[in-house]
């Protein structure tokens, strides 16, 4: 199988009709491949390999051929190795940018952050230590050690398949395990285009195997798989429960990631100028496709007619299209969440929400073939309605009224997720309340989405999932503990 260069215009794999299994681009052993779509236009972007439990089962192999040299490569070599793939990503930024935003849908964001995410996670590859400890004889050193569990397994969704791959595969190898990750059958072809540049920088074959296929073929044979010693998983809550329920049976700790349904509650001393335009990129940006997207408004009811006139303005602006024509928001990933995110304005309709903007897919012969939606914008939502309930996943923003800072509080943590929440206010009073309040795994104060901390740990409250990404302790969460006792002979 020969190697073609990167072709991102095309929407080429880096391998024609390959996935990567112990260094080397071998096709599934099935033979078989599935096809990977363009979002705007429906037409056939590549074909890849279908992976089944028998190539999860080669790349278990290989991984685990891989492991012993990896752990014992010393972590300062193992970061550098990291660093160095974070260069090459960085000088093949804008190739990887295309390939992703074609792949997803999604317009221009400003530079990929794999590049960052990987060299942060390149520094803290030498900073994994243990303990010192108190003995109880003079003779005796106490000391814990922090060891890679072996071959870890991982699962991710098509949403933002750079960063979700290189946060995952980055913490896993800086702490010397070897992984095996399926990305989602939608969008494949960024993170075998990341691990081509991981293998040109050096990483040993072997380290990262990336198996394609369909979630209940490749994916589910991942946890269940003997030589699995840990498992990763982002993506929905259905799912997250059913690889949680492999791993129970097989016995593999978990990191879940499962989304939220995250509010943006808005005091009446807030500043709208900052809140609006946040509020409305946080739930128009990747089409609302984003785990942190805050899709609910929670706003007290003084200033609430004037927050939705405010939010139906900007979101109204908001300009839909194929990401190539410099749009602010392009289409849904497929024709099931195409399906799904219409039948949501449809149910909000039925439940009685007020329709302020969009609820449909907007007019025009671009709309027709890919899976475009409007902006859409529910007011009076009631907190018990489904739309403020459940995770849509596309561009759907509900306003709920409050009074008052209590009732505030109780409806932003009235959900079963507890992902991120934002805070709009300028009493400082107020702000602290809520950040001890607020059930989620990240608070931001006049800020939403990613607000600007390097290194903070990310995940959930409740169930939006446990375990944590990106900070430092990611790469700890990869490890696992080991006490030595060693007593000196006479
Ligand atoms: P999903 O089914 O949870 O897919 C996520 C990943 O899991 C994909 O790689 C998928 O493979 C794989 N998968 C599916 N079934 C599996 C199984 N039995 N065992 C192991 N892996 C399996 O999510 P989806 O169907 O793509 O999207 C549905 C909803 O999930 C969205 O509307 C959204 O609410 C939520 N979601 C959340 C996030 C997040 O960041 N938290 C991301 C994506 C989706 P395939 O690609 O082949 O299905
Ligand atoms: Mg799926």
């Amino acid at each position: 199988m020969t190697i073609a260069p990167a072709n991102p215009r095309a929407g080429s794999p880096p391998v024609e009709n390959a996935h990567l299994i112990g260094g080397e681009w071998v096709p599934a052993a099935s033979g078989q491949t599935i096809e990977v779509i363009n979002p705007a236009t429906g037409q056939v972007l590549a074909n890849v390999p279908r992976g089944t439990a028998a190539d999860v089962d080669a790349a278990v192999t290989a991984a685990q051929a891989a492991f012993p040299a990896w752990r014992d490569t010393n972590a300062t070599a193992r970061g550098a190795l990291i660093a160095a793939w974070a260069r090459l990503i960085e000088q093949h930024e804008a190739e990887i940018d295309q390939l992703e935003s074609q792949e997803v849908g999604r317009p221009h964001w400003g530079p990929p952050p794999m590049a960052r995410i990987l060299t942060f996670i390149a520094g803290q590859a030498d900073k994994v230590s243990g303990l010192s400890l108190p003995t109880h004889s003079p003779d005796v050193l106490g000391l814990t050690l922090r060891e890679p569990y072996g071959v870890v397994g991982s699962v991710i969704p098509w949403n933002a398949p750079g960063p979700m791959f290189v946060n995952d595969v980055g913490a896993a190898i800086a702490a010397g395990n070897t992984i095996v990750i399926k990305p989602a059958e939608d969008a494949p072809l960024t993170p075998l285009m990341l691990a081509k540049l991981a293998m040109e920088a050096g990483i040993p074959p072997g380290v990262i195997n990336v198996v394609t296929g369909y979630g209940g073929e490749a994916g589910a044979a991942i946890p269940v798989h003997k030589g699995i010693r840990r498992m990763s998983f982002t993506g929905s809550p259905a799912t997250g429960s059913e690889v949680m329920q492999a791993c129970g049976k097989n016995l593999v700790p978990l990191h879940l990631e499962l989304g939220g349904k995250s509010p943006q509650v808005v005091f009446p001393d807030a500043d709208l100028d900052a809140a609006i335009p946040a509020m409305v990129n946080s739930i128009t940006l990747n089409t609302g496709q984003i785990c942190a997207a805050g899709s609910r408004v929670v706003v007290d009811r003084s200033v609430h007619a004037e927050v939705v006139h405010r939010l139906a303005e900007a979101m109204g602006r908001v300009s839909v299209g194929p990401w190539h024509e410099k749009v602010q928001m392009g289409p849904l990933i497929n024709a099931k969440q195409h399906a799904r995110v219409l039948d949501y304005m449809r149910v909000g309709e039925e439940e009685g929400a007020e329709l302020v903007l969009g609820g449909g897919v907007p007019d025009g012969a671009t709309f027709e073939q890919g899976f475009f939606v409007e902006p859409t914008l529910f007011d009076q939502v009631d907190p018990k309605m489904r739309i403020a309930q459940e995770e849509i996943f596309g561009p759907v923003l509900s306003v709920i009224p409050v009074d008052g800072e209590e009732e505030a509080l109780a409806v932003a943590n009235g959900t079963d997720y507890g992902l991120v929440a934002s805070v709009w206010t300028r009493d400082v009073g107020a702000a602290v309340r809520m950040s001890r309040g607020l059930q989620a795994g990240q608070v931001a104060v006049n800020a939403a989405l990613g607000s600007g901390v390097i290194g903070g740990p990310f995940g959930g409250y409740k169930r939006s999932g446990f375990g944590r990404t990106m900070g430092a302790d990611a790469v700890l969460e990869y490890t696992q503990v080991k006490t030595v006792s060693l007593r000196g002979t006479a």
